[in-house]
């Protein structure tokens, strides 16, 4: 580029745009969010984040496009709209100030976790969306679903027939016991976080779930009845608990 060019100045309408942009990034992302996609996209992960698959209360997923297709781009919300409306106080009290950094690295630390437990699960050949990269709050991972459209929720998913819905359930049931026999319980099993597609579920919204846990038994406990009690009271399974659990446990 020559001097001249980069010395150009800009457009009024441009700069107004550009502004518009930035306000609008700093509304839905802080900066250091923005730079951590800047780098991603440098980086050559993805070009662009397409549009919002969902935006939950702790993390904004997008559908992305990378360079070897789609890819989804989970991205953990450092500051809510009340955040933002105390950032003026917090800016003001060096206590508080402390703690804003800490919850910053609180949630690098989960996407990192979320990233490894993805890692771990899916070397058991369990499906779960692969894991690319993260960096900061942001998650990278392989896009479940079919074209442009994501596969759905197991909660929204429409199987025709009972016999696939009981097919499932002893897939699931079967990740639940494999996981746990591996050390690993995920821990917040539920409809929400099975994606349901052509090839069978595939388990989601891993950050939670751990490795070697002195309460393992108990949160497998609850995966498991979260999952039957679905089944049941949807596509009226007649599914033991007792034995559900079992089974899960290693024990039958
Ligand atoms: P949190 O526990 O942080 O609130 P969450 O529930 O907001 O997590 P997820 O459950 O991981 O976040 O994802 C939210 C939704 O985004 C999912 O219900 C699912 O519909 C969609 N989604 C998540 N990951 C993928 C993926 N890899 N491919 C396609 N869709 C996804
Ligand atoms: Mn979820």
């Amino acid at each position: 580029m020559s001097r001249k060019q980069s010395k150009r100045k800009l457009p009024e309408r441009e700069v107004k745009l550009l502004k518009e942009k930035e306000k609008i990034e700093d509304y839905v992302f802080d900066r250091a969010t923005t730079h951590a996609l800047g780098n991603l996209i440098k980086k050559g992960y993805f070009h662009k984040l397409d549009y919002p698959i969902a935006t939950g209360k702790e993390a904004y997923v997008f559908r992305a496009s990378g360079p070897r297709g789609y890819v989804a781009v989970k991205i953990y919300k450092i500051e809510t709209a009340a955040f933002n409306e105390m950032r003026r106080y917090i800016e003001m009290d060096p206590h508080l100030k402390k703690l804003v950094k800490n919850r910053r690295k609180l949630l690098y630390a989960w996407a990192s976790k979320e990233f490894r437990n993805l890692q771990a699960i899916d070397a058991l050949g369990i499906r779960v969306p692969k894991p690319i990269v993260h960096a900061k709050n942001v998650l990278v991972m392989e896009f479940i679903g079919e074209g442009n459209l994501p596969f759905p929720m197991l909660k929204d998913a429409n199987f025709g027939e009972e016999c696939m819905a009981l097919e499932f359930y002893e897939v699931i049931l079967h990740y639940i016991r494999k996981m746990y026999l591996n050390g690993i319980v995920h821990a917040d099993l539920s409809e929400y976080n099975v994606l349901a597609t052509h090839d069978g579920p595939v388990l989601i919204d891993v950050g939670q779930s751990f490795i070697d846990h002195p309460q393992a038994q108990d949160f497998l406990k609850k995966d498991v009845e979260n999952t039957v009690g679905f089944f049941k009271s949807k596509y009226k399974l007649k599914i033991n608990m007792e034995s559900a659990i079992n089974y899960a446990l290693g024990k039958e």
